[in-house]
């Protein structure tokens, strides 16, 4: 059996969501002790909780400690069950960070996966569901792995009511990805969307954005204007290069205004632009995984390197045979993924 302290490194659900995934696909225990102690609410939160949940059921798993607010929780992996998974995180409990765990668990199926999820699509501190279809799917169909997604109702803090669907195509084989330099930037692609406020806010947000990077590019602009279970705004965009995505994006919040909400994804893009990376810092600890599964040595820059990118390798070394290279650039780090590298 595998132990991991969930202390341990950035110390919050990305720990938990990786080792029941990688538990799954790998078919060894795991136990988890001191989840999220340095939270202050410790333990699992109903997000993780359904998180583990899906998990469990797509790969007919045993668990014990899956309430919230337990710091403990063993995780008994079966076979890959049911291609079809429907689930509720709740309010607005994050979609997207299930859906790390879910996405990651469906390459131990051989065929099809189709999900329905409900919660918040757009919410602090998680990737905005925008974030799949602009930079994660693209990025992963590179390795083989064909991903989409339908929003089909958005879903913000408190109320949520979101609901996404995504069909996954495992890969039988996980390619590397190779991004050691960007090549020439094609285009920069923005989501702009707003539900149940004023039409004229999608497109604040899209100008103060355009004129920020008005030397880098002209924004083509998707207007996303919906009415819904729950109310906010936000723009997610990808400058999309000829082979790579760099997202970057802001969420919109109650008294902050649309211009400043723009301006924020725009400066959040020309910081990942600058910086040298060619994976913005949170597609490089997302895909991660992936790469450590690959059939071969992938390689990547980030401008920096954050605490969920060193957990994430850690927590991957601890149940792959994987080694990673770091090397300090002038501008940023060079990370080097060699699976099969202890032998
Ligand atoms: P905790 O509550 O314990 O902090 P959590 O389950 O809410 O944990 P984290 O463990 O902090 O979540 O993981 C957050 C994940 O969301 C990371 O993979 C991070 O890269 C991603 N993320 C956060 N903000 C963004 C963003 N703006 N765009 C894309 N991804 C994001």
């Amino acid at each position: 059996m595998i132990e991991v302290d969930g202390s341990r490194g950035e110390g919050g659900g990305q720990i938990v969501r990786t080792s029941i995934a990688l538990a799954a696909l790998t078919g060894k225990e795991v136990k988890l002790s001191n989840i999220r102690e340095n939270r202050p609410t410790q333990g699992l939160s109903r997000q993780h909780c359904t998180a583990i949940q899906a998990v469990a059921a797509m790969n007919d798993s045993w668990v014990d400690g899956n309430v919230p607010g337990s710091r403990e929780l063993v995780f008994r992996p079966g076979f890959a069950g049911e291609g079809d998974v429907s689930l509720d995180v709740g309010s607005a409990g994050s979609i997207s960070l299930v859906l790390q765990a879910m996405l990651l668990c469906a390459q131990s199926h051989d065929s099809k996966v189709t999900m329905h999820i409900r919660g918040g699509t757009n919410v602090k501190w998680a990737p905005p569901i925008d974030f799949y279809p602009q930079v994660l799917f693209p990025l992963l169909s590179k390795m083989g792995i064909e991903a989409e997604m339908d929003i089909l109702s958005r879903g913000f803090y408190p109320q949520g009511q979101g609901h996404v669907r995504v069909t996954i195509e495992p890969a039988k084989t996980i390619k590397p990805l190779r991004i050691d330099e960007l090549e020439e930037m094609v285009e920069v692609n923005a989501v702009s969307y707003c539900q149940n406020l004023p039409p004229r806010i999608v497109d604040e947000m899209a100008w103060s954005c355009q004129e920020m990077l008005s030397d880098i590019a002209v924004l083509n602009v998707e207007r996303d204007i919906r009415q819904g279970g729950s109310t906010g705004a936000g723009i997610s965009l990808v400058a999309v290069h000829r082979n790579g995505m760099v997202g970057a994006s802001a969420l919109g919040s109650r008294g902050n205004p649309a211009r400043l909400v723009g301006e924020e994804a725009a400066k959040d893009l020309i910081v990942e632009l600058d910086g040298g990376g060619t994976l913005d810092v949170h597609a490089a600890d997302q895909l991660v995984p992936y790469m450590a599964l690959a059939d071969g040595g992938s390689v990547f820059r980030v401008w920096r390197i954050s605490k969920h990118l060193l957990s994430q390798m850690d927590l991957l070394e601890t149940f792959l045979d994987v080694k990673f290279h770091i090397s300090r650039l002038t501008k940023g780090y060079r990370i080097e993924v060699e699976p099969g590298g202890n032998e």
